[in-house]
């Protein structure tokens, strides 16, 4: 199964150590690494593009939700408090810059994530709890037309792209 276009891809899902922690969240997915060799996936790494490093805090949005963030209306702040909406602003800008010179044609993305959530997200309180939201960068994407797929909607990309 070949995909009609390029798909941006969370660069953690195929294995790249760049997650807040310093590990990789790889999914056992053959398609998906057939995909990566057959030149079909561009990776990237939202938070690392906008000039965080590995390890780093992890981070929550506060006070709304990715589209918030973009228009300044919410923040993101890392575990210690410090304000970090200006990295996250910055990585999703470069990520859609990356996204429009390959030409993508979807998004898939790591659920939950500040950056790449597609519609679920941390509450802001560091304290687990998850709620309906979608991060910065997945956020700009999706305002931009380009529609992102976390890895719960699987098939939701499958039928998008093929
Ligand atoms: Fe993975 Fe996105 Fe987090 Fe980077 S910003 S580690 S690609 S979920």
């Amino acid at each position: 199964m070949i995909p009609r276009g390029k798909i941006l891809v969370s660069a953690c899902f195929l294995g790249h150590p760049v997650r807040y922690d310093g590990q990789a969240k790889t999914l056992d997915r053959p398609l998906l690494q057939e995909w990566n060799a057959l030149g079909y996936l561009t990776l990237a790494c939202p938070e690392l593009a906008g000039g965080l490093p590995v390890p780093r805090q992890a981070a929550e949005i506060v006070g709304g939700q990715g589209l918030e963030v973009l228009n300044g209306t919410a923040e993101v702040f890392n575990r210690a408090g410090y304000n970090v909406s200006s990295y996250f602003l910055e990585g999703a800008h470069k990520t859609l810059q990356m996204a429009l010179h390959h030409g993508v044609i979807a998004a898939f993305l790591k659920q939950r994530s500040p950056s790449c959530g597609t519609r679920e997200a941390y509450d802001g309180t560091f304290s687990g709890q998850v709620i309906t939201g979608i991060g910065v960068t997945a956020a700009l994407l999706q305002q931009k037309g380009i529609p992102a797929f976390g890895e719960d909607q699987w098939d939701k990309l499958l039928s998008f792209v093929t």
